[in-house]
């Protein structure tokens, strides 16, 4: 039996200071029925709780951790940044070089400006879309979540599906109705979408892979619609690698399914764990961006010289040997492979989802292909599972909407663990 008292402890009070006790909504374990771990240390791919419970750690701060939980040289990174200061408002190398590294591993990108979190990116990216085509309207998909600006918060995934609220209040009904949603996977909506009013549309966003409403795979053919759909409407599409950017393949989700997009917009793993996200593209579009062109966006601490440090060394560990990815890819095979093993075994009717680095378990026996079939998956047996995965040291995300991610330092006996947890997990998810 876990033990979380002093967590739950922290919890009581951290409910007093901050709304549900979090500064993210998914921290709080909400339909999870436990208090949420507090954190005291990660190393490697291990995170400990304030109680001193190990976990095989499979969050990755929510994919950032690709190298793992302090890695030396992202540390030594860190620690010589600070020594030479922690923040200027000025230019300096390491921006250069950062954006010179991100355009090298992303083609498509031919500009790039650097900004603080995943929402500020994709809500620059519509900004400068709609400045450089004149337009005001955007789609987006279903289940698809880009952030929480006001926009890009209709029909929203992640946390915004595991409370209920894929509308948020606050948002005004003038905003939400430049923005149009279709579902996921539905190639003649679509197509009957754009045939209506594909000339009024500035944007089409998309996560190239889904990873908020669980992990969702593009069907085949899919991203090629969107891109010869765009193309001829004079749409911007942006493809949205905040999550699957680096990590379903180093060159992203773009190259998997060879689609050139015209923006991109990356996070998490471009910072290291740092507040990083950038957002790029044609150089055309980019130039819009102020001083260059009229398109207003700015940020105090974009480009911050230790953020900097963490994404530039994160992404030289995962370039210098080629194949890093690729290697973490393999792993996550053997991973995916073994649950879906463990859960025949045991009877449990799932769905097991990977790309890259990146997997998802769904408690449903017909595929999920949208954030419909991935809303009807049975979301008591997922507690079940997760609960009892968490008691054997196995740490997941505590929501079926979102992704788990697996880092290149997850060794072979942390995946044969994580297999061996599973068909405890998935005998006591049945019942
Ligand atoms: N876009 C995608 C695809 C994401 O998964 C997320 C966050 O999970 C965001 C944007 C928003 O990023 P952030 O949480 O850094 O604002």
């Amino acid at each position: 039996m876990l033990h979380l008292e002093k967590s739950a402890a922290a919890f009581e009070e951290a409910q007093t200071l901050m709304p549900g006790g979090v500064n993210s909504p998914v921290r709080s374990y909400n339909r999870i029925g436990c208090p949420p771990p507090f954190i005291s240390w990660a190393k490697g791919s291990t995170i400990c709780d304030i109680d001193g419970n190990q976990y095989i750690d499979y969050v990755g701060s929510w994919g950032p951790m690709i190298v793992g939980h302090a890695h030396p040289r992202v540390v030594k990174a860190l620690q010589e940044a600070a020594t030479r200061g922690t923040s200027y408002g000025a230019p300096t190398l390491i921006e250069s070089q950062l954006a010179q590294l991100v355009k090298e591993i992303y083609p498509s990108i031919e500009k790039l400006r650097m900004v603080n979190s995943g929402t500020e990116a994709t809500m620059s990216a519509i900004r400068v879309a709609r400045g450089y085509t004149g337009r005001d309207k955007i789609v987006k998909f279903i289940g698809c979540y880009h952030g929480h600006g006001d926009s890009l918060l209709v029909k929203a995934g992640s946390g915004a599906a595991t409370f209920g609220q894929p509308d948020s209040p606050g948002v005004t009904a003038g905003t939400a109705k430049d923005t149009l949603t279709v579902a996921y996977n539905d190639a003649d909506a679509f197509r009957e979408l754009m045939d209506r009013c594909g000339d009024d549309i500035a944007a089409v966003i998309v996560e190239p892979i889904a990873g908020n409403m669980g992990l969702v795979l593009p069907e085949d053919g899919y991203l090629q619609l969107l891109r010869d759909e765009t193309k001829k409407h004079g749409t911007v599409l942006i493809f949205d690698e905040v999550m699957c950017g680096f990590r379903t393949a180093l060159h992203g989700a773009q190259s998997i399914y060879h689609i050139v997009p015209d923006m991109t917009t990356l996070g998490k793993i471009i910072g290291g764990g740092l507040p990083v996200a950038a957002y790029g593209g044609r150089k055309d579009i980019m130039d819009c961006v102020s001083p260059a062109g009229p398109v207003y966006q700015a940020g105090t601490l974009s480009g911050n010289p230790l953020a900097m440090a963490a994404g530039l060394e994160t992404l030289r560990i995962i370039t210098e040997d080629p194949d890093y990815v690729e290697k973490a890819c393999a792993k996550t095979k053997i991973l995916t492979d073994g649950l879906k093993a463990a859960a025949d075994e045991a009877g449990a009717a799932v769905q097991v989802h990977r790309a890259g680095t990146m997997f998802s378990v769904f408690f449903s026996a017909v595929p999920v292909t949208n954030y419909a079939t991935s809303e009807a998956s049975d979301q008591e047996a997922f507690q079940r599972y997760f609960l009892s995965m968490l008691e054997q040291g196995i740490y997941l995300a505590p929501s079926q909407f979102e992704t788990n991610f697996v880092s290149g330092v997850h060794s072979d006996e942390d995946i044969e663990k994580t297999i061996t947890a599973a068909r405890t997990a998935f005998e006591k998810a049945v019942v």
